[in-house]
């Protein structure tokens, strides 16, 4: 008999009720009792969903990030918190919001964020110095042991192992993180040991670290941990998950685990080789379900591929997803917009919990038993691969008309800069925004007023219009160089275009945590991507109508589109990546037909795409590159193409920065006080740049003389006829009552800056 389980389950639940009780809890609405009790009914909610499973996972419910909870279970802290005279909880927010009162009375610092490997889940960072200890809190996780047991369940823990806890942190000072292993590693074997004297019997220890290219340190250390962890009383499944062992396979092969999870939908040509090489008593855990997409699982194709194994495992094999599902929206049956088509073609969370119990039926008593649900199963498979709805003539035709022409302006950058800037008649250290102004109240009841029927399509369209006559009016005021029409219209950066692609599906409630209380609800791309009708041009156009500066026109590019939405697994990322990056070409050269001199096209996602293997890096930059580059340089050497990136890394990058040959970048830099602005200096790179001038993150305003010393800043890396002046990112979080003032200071230190020169 196989084993059926699962790696984690989203935890936000199917209407974001944690997300609502945790903000609730925040501002004081609601008591931490009240918070308490709905973490405690999601938990069982889920539990509830495990029932057919071998076992119910814990621990991967977590009121705010998993990995803040193991900083929590082994202690550590960060010091700056350690005079917060909070409970426990609330030191817990503390770290990961901020807002504690340090110990010379100052707000200390929340913990860094940063993404969880590749996927759009971020977590707060474990700080590590030379002064680290930690401790063993196992309190809340052993009341779920009992909680889980007594319900009848076996239960398994999940625990991040220490290896990938140790290599998600960040040193503080110049300590290796990995001179910690050893006060580290016996706080593991406590705990082993305690869980194995509440009657656990299986421990899943997360070690994702493994798939990426580890040097020989982190190998050898892998060893060292795995080794000392050893014979203790309860089991340990290593579980890897989002790519290939690679490199790291005969490690994995011959640490003393009792067995394996490996993500078979990204390291599928590496589970016959490990169910060789791992003796027969090891388990081998088949991550056969997609943790990380929305598609039906093609059980058929599973039962076959699992098949050998079951024979030669036999008892030895474990099912379950690729990876923890909290990358996936919870609940398709939630769903009331999706056309039958579309919706059978589709598995969320608890969907695939049902698939795994079939395919455990299947395994382990008969095809017979679930004989309906496998037809059923295929049917849609079937149906999807034979459906011309997600193939599209027009779209295949228009891509193989492609011409490298295309990718290239015709004149060199030297040359346009020239032109554009006596066409556009702009200052020295031109001002301009990001895009976004602030999505108010009102803008939002706005919005779902139209969702729901309640404003007529036009009437939605004049009070948006309104929206953007108030934000250029504003804009004017501030006397800004360079205007925007402020997204009013959009909810969200992707999610907009998504909804006025063809081909692609937005959901109503496919939200996904991001971190915290905060959610996403990433489009989906069932099919070849169209733009069948223009998008922004009309309110670009009239926010045009409405000034004589030039309005810039704003659009979301291709890679960023793709990498925020769920992606169709029946072709590659590069092609559908191809066919967006069409379709935001058609919007850019009827933007400029329409009299749009200026177009930004934000790639805000463009580094985070990159792959978790470095050696993949120049694939992914090749086909991510032409897709800009496909969009954006078939315009004339009058128009002006802005991007914009929301960070400021661009060291391992620039090359492929340089190669979009935008004429402007904007990019975030004013929190590293522009010494971040050194890989481009470094690399020479010819263009204009527009860096951050201040931190939009931040509710506070920022004062005339650090901006003009940040703007200094910059002009030491780049010259100052190449530099813009802008915030970091977009302002659609900010209140009008903090972007004026901020703004009204920025344009002012751009003019007393060129007064001085
Ligand atoms: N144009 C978008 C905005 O201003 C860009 C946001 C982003 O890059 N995250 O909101
Ligand atoms: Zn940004």
């Amino acid at each position: 008999m196989a084993k059926i389980h699962n790696l984690g389950f989203p935890r936000i639940g199917a209407n974001r009720e944690l997300k609502f009780a945790l903000e609730a809890f925040w501002n004081q609405q609601n008591t931490k009792q009240e918070l308490l009790e709905t973490a405690s009914l999601l938990q069982q909610q889920n539990l509830q969903l495990h029932q057919n499973l071998d076992f119910a996972q814990i621990g991967d419910f977590s009121l705010y990030d998993h990995v803040l909870d193991t900083s929590f279970l082994f202690g550590n802290v960060p010091e700056r918190f350690s005079h917060s005279k909070g409970d426990n909880l609330e030191n817990y927010f503390q770290v990961a919001r901020g807002g504690a009162q340090d110990n010379c009375g100052c707000n200390a610092a929340a913990g860094e964020m940063t993404k969880w490997f590749d996927t759009n889940y971020h977590y707060i960072v474990p700080e590590f110095n030379a002064k680290t200890s930690f401790s063993l809190h196992p309190e809340n996780l052993l009341t779920q042991v009992r909680l889980t047991r007594s319900q009848g369940f076996d239960v398994k823990p999940v625990i991040i192992g220490p290896i990938t806890y140790l290599f998600l942190g960040k040193s503080t000072d110049k300590t290796n993180p990995l001179d910690l292993l050893d006060s580290l590693l016996p706080q593991y074997a406590n705990l082993l040991d305690i869980l194995a004297k509440n009657g656990v019997e299986w421990v899943q220890i997360d070690e994702p670290a493994l798939v990426t290219e580890l040097s020989a340190e982190w190998k050898i250390a892998y060893k060292y941990a795995y080794q000392y962890l050893y014979e203790r009383k309860v089991k340990l499944l290593l579980t890897t998950y989002f790519g290939e062992l690679a490199d790291n396979f005969d490690l994995v092969c011959k640490l003393p685990v009792d067995g394996v999870h490996i993500d078979a939908i990204r390291a599928k040509e590496e589970v016959y080789p490990l169910a060789n090489a791992l003796t027969h008593e090891q388990i081998l855990s088949v991550g056969i379900i997609d943790g990380r997409n929305v598609w039906k699982t093609d059980l058929r194709a599973a039962l076959d591929f699992l098949q050998p194994l079951v024979q030669s495992k036999d008892k030895y094999l474990w099912i379950a997803p690729s990876c923890s599902m909290i990358h996936c929206p919870v609940d398709l049956g939630n769903e009331t917009t999706f056309d039958p088509e579309l919706n059978s073609w589709l598995a969320f969370a608890v969907q695939k919990l049902q698939e795994l119990n079939t395919l455990g039926t299947a395994i382990n008593f008969s095809e017979h038993k679930v004989a309906k649900e496998l037809v059923e199963n295929q049917t849609c498979i079937t149906a999807r691969s034979a459906s011309t709805r997600s193939k599209n003539t027009k779209v295949r035709n228009a891509i193989a008309l492609i011409q490298p022409d295309w990718l290239e302006r015709s004149a060199n950058y030297q040359e346009r800069i020239k032109l554009q800037k006596e066409f556009l008649n702009l200052p020295l250290l031109p001002t301009t925004t990001i895009g976004s102004f602030p999505q108010t109240d009102e803008i939002r009841q706005l919005r779902t007023a139209f969702k729901k029927g309640d404003i007529t399509a036009n009437e939605y369209q004049q009070a948006i219009k309104q929206q953007i006559q108030f934000c250029i009016t504003q804009q004017e005021i501030l006397g800004l160089d360079v205007l925007v029409h402020g997204e009013a219209e959009r909810n969200d950066m992707v999610e907009y275009f998504g909804e006025c692609l063809e081909g692609i599906a937005t959901s109503k409630f496919g939200w996904v945590q991001s971190y915290g209380s905060r959610c996403v609800k990433p489009p989906i791309i069932y099919g070849d991507v169209l733009r069948d009708k223009a998008i922004t041009v009309e309110w670009t156009r009239y926010a045009q109508t409405l000034t004589k500066k030039p309005v810039k026109g704003m659009l979301t590019g291709p890679v960023t589109i793709l990498n925020w939405s769920f992606v169709r697994d029946d072709q590659s990322r590069a092609d559908t990546c191809k066919q967006i990056a069409l379709a935001i070409r058609d919007e850019v050269l009827d933007l400029e037909k329409a009299g749009t001199d200026i177009i930004q096209i934000d790639e805000a996602a463009l580094r985070e795409g990159l792959p978790l293997k470095r050696s993949e890096w120049q694939s992914y930059l090749d086909w991510a590159i032409e897709g800009f580059k496909i969009s954006a340089n078939s315009v004339k050497d009058t128009t002006q193409i802005h991007t914009h990136m929301c960070y400021s890394e661009f060291n391992d990058i620039i090359q492929a920065i340089a190669q979009m040959d935008a004429d402007v970048i904007t990019i975030e830099t004013s929190r590293s006080d522009m010494v971040l602005l050194n890989a481009f200096d470094e690399f020479a790179y010819p263009n204009d740049i527009g860096p951050g001038v201040y931190d939009i993150h931040s509710p506070n305003i920022p004062d005339e003389a650090s901006i003009i010393s940040l703007i200094e800043s910059a002009a030491k890396r780049i010259p100052k006829e190449r530099l813009w002046i802008n915030p970091d990112c977009g302002l659609k979080t900010r209140k009008w009552d903090e972007v004026t003032p901020a703004l009204h200071i920025m344009v002012a230190a751009a003019k007393s800056l060129r007064q001085n020169t």
